[in-house]
């Protein structure tokens, strides 16, 4: 078995040269042929010496996932399917827009922290993702897309929130991160980059002590009762904490600012009581909500909120100054929104058997 150099962060590939006697900048050069050219074809790294190209061509690879399927929405939403082995698949969705565009990526296939709400917590965790599968999922989509490493950058935002909870995936995440950042490989900013989570207060210390980006919050309930029967690990990290953590990480972040999401379920979450609530709760913290209208899956015990209820919720939420949108659902003629992603993964945990069809959810996030 070869190593595939797509595992590798920076750090890792010069230690990896060094092992071989190489100089770090070869390192460097490497990384660029892969991230930035799109290259997996040792041969082709030119300015390569050809005893090293030959080297390389022994012991390693440049290995991304397979693509099992690409399909176009209408409004230009890009729906990838990816096979990550074992049975295991997860998808990644490219979201056009006038002044960006956004990859979501998924970090895991499946998830181990079964919110009520969510169909790949449905699906139970079947296991975390390599840097590779990760970063691959960005390396095969900029060559899809036909991205010109001279040219404009198609992907101009990440947003890790595609499949699995990113935190409790930390080195693969971290590593995958780095790699975005890092100028000889993709160079975005670090406010274009977006780890959502569902809170592991421990982990988000983590975060910004190594890699500080972008944040969201998935909020979903403006108190304990409620959110401990939507997100579970509430039990274990309960909002008080989550709101302190919010605030630590805010004095690491790239932004002033945390993204609460907030999924629109009717009747359970969406009452105009439950946002003057919200607002009482973060009222300490910078942020910014972005609520999710949601996306329904077979056997999904939630309807969501009628559109009045909505913009009703928004309103209570903007008139007190805090900064809102809704998120707008887009690709749902490929099955791209929210919710409606469906990863052929094996189900390991069996909590398919409640919830027959497997769907993973993917989105798109409104922040700059
Ligand atoms: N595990 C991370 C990131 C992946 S989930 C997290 O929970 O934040 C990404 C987002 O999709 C989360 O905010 C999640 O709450 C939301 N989501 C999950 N299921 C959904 C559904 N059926 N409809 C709408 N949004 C959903
Ligand atoms: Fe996992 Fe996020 Fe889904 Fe919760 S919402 S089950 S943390 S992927």
């Amino acid at each position: 078995m070869t190593i595939n150099l797509l595992d590798f962060d920076a750090a890792d590939l010069t230690a990896f040269f060094a092992e071989h006697g190489e100089k770090p900048f070869r390192a460097k050069q490497v990384l660029r042929w892969m991230h930035r050219f799109g290259q997996s074809d040792f041969d082709a790294m030119t300015d390569i010496a050809k005893t090293l190209r030959e080297k390389l061509r022994i012991l390693a690879s440049v290995t991304p996932p397979t693509i099992v399927s690409d399909k176009l929405s209408d409004d230009g939403t890009r729906k990838f399917l990816f096979d990550v082995g074992g049975g295991n698949a997860v998808e990644t969705v490219f979201i056009p827009e006038d002044d960006r565009g956004t990859l979501c990526v998924s970090t895991q296939a499946g998830c181990a922290l079964d919110c009520s709400f969510c169909s790949t917590g449905k699906q139970g965790f079947n296991r975390n993702l390599s840097v590779g599968e990760i970063i691959g999922q960005l390396w095969q989509a900029n060559r899809a897309l036909g991205a010109d490493p001279a040219g404009d950058r198609i992907i101009s935002n990440v947003v890790l929130m595609g499949m699995g909870e990113p935190l409790a995936n930390f080195e693969n995440t971290v590593k995958a991160l780095r790699l975005m950042l890092d100028d000889n490989a993709y160079g975005l900013s670090r406010r274009r980059v977006t780890v959502s989570t569902s809170g592991l207060v421990p982990v988000m210390d983590r975060l910004a002590d190594e890699c500080a980006v972008a944040l969201a919050v998935s909020l979903h309930a403006p108190n304990d009762k409620l959110r401990d029967e939507l997100v579970p690990i509430n039990r274990k990290y309960p909002l008080h904490e989550l709101m302190a953590a919010c605030n630590r990480y805010l004095q690491k972040a790239p932004r002033d600012f945390v993204t609460f999401e907030y999924v629109m379920l009717a009747g359970v979450n969406d009452s105009d009581e439950q946002a003057r609530e919200l607002l009482a709760l973060t009222r300490n913290v910078s942020c910014k909500f972005n609520l999710i209208p949601f996306n329904p899956f077979p056997g999904s015990p939630y309807l969501r909120s009628a559109s009045p209820r909505i913009k009703r919720f928004a309103q209570i939420l903007m008139d007190a100054g805090v900064v809102t949108t809704t998120r707008k659902t887009r690709g749902d003629d490929i099955d791209a929104a929210c919710g409606q992603l469906a990863g052929q993964v094996l189900d390991k945990t069996r909590r398919s058997e409640r919830t027959p069809r497997r769907v993973i959810d993917v989105h798109e996030v409104r922040n700059r």
